[in-house]
């Protein structure tokens, strides 16, 4: 029997993790047992796209690359959330506190950077953490915690005007922030752009909104007991309550020094990656230095994970790292800013050649060094980016009309079609994909682009390349690309569509979570779907659900709202918005008899009460004598009215009496994300029912107009009109016909507006109004039978479900 050798890898991150993967991928798990320690609490997510989170368009569970699963399917032991404090390299063995140990024959450490945190007062603490408001942007957790303290303040000052800086700025803008940016030196980004291209960039960012101090060095942080402001050098002072530190990176080397390894601005490595001391031990990614570089991206990183595995396992055994060229792009939406390569000339025959358009924000350089293109840069034109790209990546000849490069539209160098494009052509940078390995991976099998990009990795980098990579897929498949079946899937866990799977749940009487991984996904138990399992299982079954505890969410779990300091917020529902001074004084009884630390009319008409206890619920709830009124989760929540007929002179309808029907009627139904309604006595629409998931306006001769499909959050959309009724009645019918039919095919967590828009609100109509598929009977039935099987889950407070339904301390569920 071969006796396999210890792998050990300290640091699972963007480095640590690929290496694994590449080593796996070249049938490692026979060679090694594979041992690896992170300091972060999860699996491996793609650090790049931090920046997307913090801007809002990519949510954190999107980001992951490798989940907890993953580990052990591939027989890795993780520890996950540990640190290795220690490296004994006689013994041959690592340390983390708690008494955990590995011992190695081979040890990887790839440990990656942390933020560069410049000396000034006032940052920590007494505890020696950063004060509150002060953040670093680095983690998810910087980012999650940035987020959250983003939600509370109001202006936003972030040290140090790099390409992350700017990142984390955009980020804050987009959620609504006043943003500065305090920049030390007398131009942005000076590391990868010239002064002239610093300013261009300066005035695009100004007049998004972004304001820019230049030259500033800061002192301190002020405040007391949270930011409140910064103070400088030169004695000007700037107020804000939340300060994001991007002031460069530091390689984590703590841990190589004090084991003896050499260690410069990283640990020093070989072409083999190994330890320039000790070659039984290796560094790869941000904590590594290679020929005196070390690098900050994630294309160089990868390939270092791709060498080592190589000669790790034997896969090529001569394999070397020799160094590479970078590149890097701006993740700024509505910014185009690409760099490669030297910035400036640094020898006296380099060619430099510029074209600068100041008033559209467009500058272009090119430095150009024995024939080939040594460096540019590139700001508003994404067009030219792609083809110099692959010009600096294989140090291609360069054209002699240079002109040729910078305008690929003009001329004869116009883009080429994918046809035309060599298949040695990098597509992917970050991954090292040429157009070559694409079509290759398409002549194999691979059909759509998700199945590319799994077998080539092509995309799952900083994601600028997709689109290309999806013409290369669609060139490939000579235009037959199939879609990812996936796609369409209702939950990942279980490979049906939401129709389908509704069929096969009521042909199988599929009625819990566990009985639906059981019957259609052989057994394998998915986290991530279980809560849209249990929502669409809710909508199949109503009562006759078999309900499971661990397939909820918490707020799911105690019919209330956790909030970030893990208390409760309790809304009672006020029908119709419409209440009495009987049910306002117990609301206020309540509110004083439990401390509530706020109450607050919400935008939706109701009142909330905030700050309640976990294990105060069932006593609130019972004191207060008032259904619930589901703010808590996905389902209809509130109608909000105006006061219609009654009082308003320009009322037409009673807006405020369908309004207490429909509350009354839908209270309680599960959706796949949830529902706001209202109800407008006249176009004038107070209600603002034109922009509700659904809304009804009431129109001239007694009529309505019902509407579906609007938003007013971080999307605005207004609804489009469903149909056109006569009575209220009608608008119920209507109404309850649309809610059934999304609680049937809307995808989870899917709203209303999306909803409509993939659907079409032709077809809609085709289905809803004229019936065109005689459903619609049926609809109207199963709305009815959930409506019937209405039950308040406030009930519970006299007969909880669990004994430690309302204990204590709550678990905020973890990723
Ligand atoms: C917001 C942001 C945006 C970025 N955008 C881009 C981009 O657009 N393009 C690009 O190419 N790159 C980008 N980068 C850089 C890229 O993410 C890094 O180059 C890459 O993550 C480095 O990988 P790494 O594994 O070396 O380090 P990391 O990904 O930082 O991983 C190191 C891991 O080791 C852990 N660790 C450290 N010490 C220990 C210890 N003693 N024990 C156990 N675990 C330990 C750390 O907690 C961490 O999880 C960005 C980075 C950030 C933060
Ligand atoms: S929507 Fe019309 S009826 Fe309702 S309050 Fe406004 S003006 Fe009056």
């Amino acid at each position: 029997m071969i006796t396999k050798q210890q792998l050990v890898v300290v640091g699972n991150g963007m480095a640590g993790a690929r290496f694994v993967e590449d080593v796996l991928a070249r049938g490692g798990r026979d060679r090694f047992s594979i041992t690896m320690f992170g300091e972060e609490p999860y699996g491996n997510y793609n650090r790049i796209l931090l920046s997307s989170v913090m801007a809002g368009s990519h949510d954190p569970k999107d980001i992951f690359l490798n989940s907890l699963g993953w580990y052990e399917e591939n027989g890795v032991k993780l520890h996950a959330g540990v640190r290795v404090g220690w490296i004994d390299r006689l013994s041959k063995k690592v340390y983390a506190p708690g008494g955990v140990t590995a011992a190695y024959d081979k040890l990887v450490i790839a440990t990656g950077s942390s933020a560069f945190v410049p000396p000034m007062g006032g940052l920590y603490d007494q505890s020696g953490e950063f004060k509150p408001g002060v953040f670093a942007f680095r983690t998810l957790d910087d980012c999650d915690r940035m987020i959250k303290y983003a939600g509370k303040a109001r202006r936003a000052a972030v040290i140090g005007g790099g390409l992350l800086g700017l990142e984390a700025a955009r980020g804050l803008l987009n959620r609504g922030l006043e943003v500065h940016v305090v920049h030390l030196m007398s131009y942005l980004m000076e590391a990868q752009l010239d002064a002239l291209a610093g300013g261009m960039l300066h005035r695009l960012l100004e007049k998004m909104g972004v304001r820019i101090l230049l030259e500033k060095f800061t002192t301190a942080v002020l405040g007391d007991d949270a930011v409140t402001g910064l103070a400088f050098k030169d004695g000007s002072k700037l107020d804000c309550d939340m300060v994001v530190i991007s002031a460069g990176i530091r390689a984590n080397v703590d841990l190589a020094k004090q084991s003896g390894l050499t260690v410069e601005r990283g640990i020093v490595v070989h072409d083999d990656l190994s330890c320039r001391n000790d070659t039984n031990v290796y560094a790869i990614g941000e904590c590594a230095q290679h020929r005196g570089q070390v690098y900050g991206l994630v294309a160089p990183i990868w390939e270092q994970a791709r060498v080592l595995a190589d000669v790790l396992t034997g896969g090529n055994k001569r394999a070397l790292y020799t160094g590479s060229r970078v590149s890097t792009k701006l993740k700024v939406m509505g910014i185009e800013l690409a760099v490669m390569g030297d910035k400036d000339p640094k020898r006296e025959d380099d060619e430099v050649v510029t074209y600068v358009e100041p008033s559209r924000g467009v500058y272009k350089k090119l430095i150009v060094r024995e024939g080939r293109l040594a460096g540019a840069i590139l700001l508003g034109d994404g067009l030219a980016a792609p083809r110099l790209l692959q010009v600096f990546d294989r140090e291609d000849p360069m054209l002699d009309d240079r002109s040729e490069l910078l305008f690929p539209m003009s001329g004869e160098a116009k883009t080429p079609s994918v046809a035309e494009i060599p298949d040695t052509a990098q597509i992917c940078n970050c991954n090292g994909v040429s157009k070559g390995k694409i079509v290759a991976a398409v002549k194999a099998g691979c059909r759509t682009v998700k199945a590319v990009c799994d077998a080539t990795r092509a995309g799952t980098g900083c994601g600028s390349c997709k689109p290309q990579v999806q013409a290369v897929v669609a060139f490939a498949c000579d235009g037959a690309v199939e879609e990812d079946p996936a796609a369409h899937y209702y939950v990942p866990g279980v490979a049906l569509t939401k129709p389908a799977l509704i069929k096969a749940v009521r042909e199988q009487d599929l009625r819990s979570v566990s009985a639906v991984f059981k019957g259609l996904a052989g057994g394998r138990e998915d986290l991530g779907s279980k809560v849209g399992l249990a929502s669409l299982l809710k909508t199949v079954w109503g009562k006759e659900y078999e309900d499971e505890r661990d397939a909820r969410f918490i707020n799911d779990r105690v019919h209330a709202n956790i909030q970030k300091d893990g208390t409760f917020s309790v809304i009672p529902r006020i029908y119709g918005g419409v209440t009495s001074p009987e049910q306002l004084r117990r609301i206020a009884d309540v509110a004083e008899k439990y401390n509530a630390r706020m109450v607050k009319i919400t935008g939706g008409q109701r009142i909330d009460l905030l700050g309640i206890p976990k294990e105060k619920l069932p006593d609130v709830w019972n004191d207060l004598g008032m259904p619930s009124g589901h703010a808590y989760t996905k389902a209809f929540r509130t109608c909000k009215t105006c006061v219609g007929t009654d009082f308003c002179r320009y009322g037409v309808g009673d807006s405020t009496g369908l309004g207490i029907k429909i509350e009354k009627r839908f209270q309680g139904i599960e959706s796949p994300h949830k529902m706001k309604l209202a109800t407008a006595g006249c176009p004038r629409n107070c209600s603002e029912a034109t922009t509700k998931d659904i809304g009804a306006v009431a129109i001239e001769g007694g009529k309505w107009e019902v509407y579906i499909g609007g938003a007013a959050g971080s999307r605005v959309r207004k609804g489009d009109v469903l149909c056109i009724v006569d009575s209220q009645d009608d608008v119920l019918k209507c109404m309850g016909r649309f809610m059934q039919y999304y609680r049937e095919n809307g995808k989870y967590l899917e709203r209303t507006y999306d909803f409509v828009e993939r659907t079409g609100i032709d077809a809609l109509r085709r289905l809803l109004v004229d019936d065109a598929d005689g459903i619609c009977a049926r609809l109207d039935a199963d709305i009815q039978a959930a409506v019937d099987a209405y039950d308040d889950p406030w009930t519970e407070s006299r007969k909880p479900v669990h004994p430690n339904q309302f204990a204590g301390t709550v678990a905020v569920a973890g990723r």
